[in-house]
């Protein structure tokens, strides 16, 4: 039987890679970090938080897809023969 402090927390650490809080630093001693702790690591952040404090963080939030559709040409159809600067 699972107690009730265990269900409420995931069984294992939350991936810090599709986080929206996770980021990447530009200190190649300390290339992870996460906003929400304000700590930075060269592991995944989730793994500093379990630990430090013995549970799972708690503030994973997935982040949204990005939209990778490509915007419209600047002024054109859209084609490659609608002038530019060769034309
Ligand atoms: S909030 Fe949690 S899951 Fe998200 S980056 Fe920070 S430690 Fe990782």
């Amino acid at each position: 039987m699972v107690s009730t402090e265990e269900s409420a927390s995931p069984s294992r650490a939350p991936d810090c890679l599709v986080c929206a809080y996770f980021r990447v630093t530009w200190d190649p001693d300390f290339p992870r970090a996460c906003d929400v702790f304000g700590i930075k690591t060269r592991q995944l952040p989730s793994l500093e938080v379990f630990a430090a404090t013995g549970r799972h963080c708690p503030a994973f939030e997935r982040k949204l897809p990005v939209d990778r559709t490509r915007p419209p040409a600047p002024g054109g159809s859209g084609s490659d023969d609608d002038g530019g600067l060769w034309a």
